[in-house]
């Protein structure tokens, strides 16, 4: 089923548990702040309704029922392609997708291994994926994937912390007809607005962790979870919000602190529970599925800061000056290598899993991540830079509003002849919004830090081709059994006269 907005705003009137700002909030949709949030979030439910999107948006499940496509296992290269349409799409239209790019990411990981504990554990875990699959697609229900725990000590594994043992989601107790779990996840995305929260672990654990190695799936209102939103960037919304902080006040920040104060989960929601073995694959899985999506809400972003590093020079009449051009150079080139290494994950996918699933090419899409978050911040310095210091003392919208002093704001904060003060007072406070620490620390943690990129990549590289490459540059031996360097073509191929020595300019010992 595809549901309506209206539907999907409904639903969201449950009793579930949320705090913002120190008070508890008693319906998300007319919250001040959570409002906002549920407004770009329903952006979810308006693509797949919409005529324009909805071929992109919508498939049809076995019996021939129409069902969100993010919510399908992506099987091939050109699902991965269409998942990544669907995700860009979203994110340069500044909403949508919230509901399905990290819940459908751990969905996709579900199934990658449940499939790899079923066939080597002899579980039954992939018809439990599949059944709660078939659920979510029957309900059209919006998700949200938790990885990240609270963690405590980072030197310590989770049952040898010291000052309790549950910095990492955990069962503590097995029931017959289901688990009670204990625990917190922290900056969870898209927590006030989900339906449904799909929780699996941040790292491998160790058989003397396998309590902690655990993956199940609960609605947000179940009874013992706790959501406890995080600060909004902006507290000013509608138009004022549009003109002091253009993009965090129309897609504010998400996140939550969830804790789960002993939640019991029937066993049909349950995709792992002590398999300790299995954690690495899930959390890599989930890795690699999320990147893909960080990389295509970056696509957004990079290209929404470059424009503006663009439009500001204009607006400041110095896009002919060198320095900027190379700046702005730089910036476009980064924008691009997002954008392509994104699509180059889809086009060679990971598929040796032993069954029918596609995940992105571990090596782009580890290489992607890593470009953005380890170039983000310069982007936002070159920005500042081409902006001037008004893009930090750029007055407000109350400003601008009050009649007695706008035409001193209007005189003197116009530059280039021809462009309205009013247009480079939004274009500065969008620099400001948009170079902002938020998104600055979004860039480096979401979607994992940059050593966990570093990790999959050298853990990913081929390290082989890479050494016969060195052996066959210095003459070292080795490199001829190399599939790639062992085959290739040489000079030695080439057949040449004999070299006339009677040149003086080669020396002797040449000759
Ligand atoms: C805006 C935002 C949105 C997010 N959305 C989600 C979401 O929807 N779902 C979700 O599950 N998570 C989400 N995250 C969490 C994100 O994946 C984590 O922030 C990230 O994995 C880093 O974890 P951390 O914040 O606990 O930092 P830490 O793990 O404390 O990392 C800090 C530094 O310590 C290093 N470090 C940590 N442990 C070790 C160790 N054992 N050995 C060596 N170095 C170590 C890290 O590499 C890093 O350099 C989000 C984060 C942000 C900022």
């Amino acid at each position: 089923m595809i549901r309506t907005v209206e539907q999907y705003l409904e639903s969201l009137n449950d009793g579930r548990e949320i705090w913002c700002l120190g008070e508890k909030v008693s319906d998300v949709r007319t919250h001040p702040i959570l409002g906002n949030i549920i407004k770009t979030a329903a952006l979810d439910y308006v693509f797949p309704n919409h005529p324009e999107y909805r071929d992109l948006f919508v498939t049809q499940d076995e019996q021939g029922e129409d069902v969100n496509f993010l919510l399908t296992a992506p099987k091939s290269s050109e699902d991965l392609l269409r998942r990544r349409e669907c995700f860009v799409a979203a994110m340069r239209s500044g909403g949508g997708v919230l509901l399905h790019c990290m819940g459908a990411d751990a969905l996709a990981a579900f199934t990658v291994t449940a499939n790899s504990m079923d066939r080597e554990l002899g579980t039954g875990y992939s018809e439990r994926v599949e059944n709660y699959r078939k659920l979510l697609m029957k309900q059209d229900l919006g998700i949200t994937g938790a990885v990240t725990d609270v963690k405590g000590d980072r030197s310590l594994h989770p049952s040898r912390q010291k000052q309790h043992q549950d910095y990492y989601l955990r069962v503590v107790d097995r029931q017959d007809d289901g688990i009670i779990v204990r625990g917190a996840k922290v900056h969870i995305s898209a927590s006030p607005c989900a339906n449904e929260l799909l929780c699996l672990p941040c790292r491998t654990h160790g058989e003397e962790d396998k309590d902690y190695a655990l993956a199940f799936a609960v609605p947000v209102n179940t009874p013992g979870v706790k959501l406890l939103a995080v600060e909004p960037v902006s507290r000013t919304y509608g138009e004022e919000g549009l003109f002091d902080y253009p993009k965090t006040s129309t897609r504010p920040p998400t996140e939550s602190l969830i804790v789960f104060d002993d939640v019991f989960v029937p066993w049909e929601r349950v995709f792992m529970c002590g398999e300790w073995q299995f954690s690495r694959t899930l959390a890599y899985a989930f890795a690699s599925y999320h990147r893909l999506f960080g990389t295509c809400k970056m696509v957004g972003k990079l290209e929404a800061i470059t424009g503006a590093a663009a439009l500001v020079a204009d607006y400041n009449g110095v896009d002919k000056a060198d320095h900027v051009r190379k700046k702005l150079a730089w910036m476009a080139m980064i924008t691009h290598m997002v954008k392509e290494l994104g699509k180059a994950a889809c086009l060679d996918p990971e598929k040796g899993f032993g069954h029918d699933v596609a995940m992105p090419n571990r090596m782009s899409i580890n290489s992607a991540k890593y470009t953005f978050a380890s170039n983000f911040h310069q982007m936002c310095q070159y920005a500042q830079d081409i902006a001037g210091g008004l893009s930090t003392t750029v007055p407000t919208y109350r400003d601008w509003s009050n009649q007695e002093i706008r035409p001193y704001i209007e005189k003197y904060l116009s530059a280039k002849d021809g462009v309205p003060t009013e247009d480079r007072l939004r274009l500065m406070r969008l620099i400001k919004d948009m170079t902002g620490n938020y998104w600055q620390i979004d860039t480096i943690h979401g979607e994992g830090s940059m050593a966990a990129q570093q990790m999959f990549l050298y853990g990913s590289a081929d390290w082989d081709l890479l050494k016969a490459a060195a052996r066959r540059s210095a003459d070292i031996d080795g490199w001829q059994d190399d599939p790639v360097y062992g085959s290739l073509l040489s000079t030695d191929q080439v057949k040449m006269p004999p070299v006339d020595e009677s040149y003086k300019s080669i020396p002797e010992s040449k000759r």
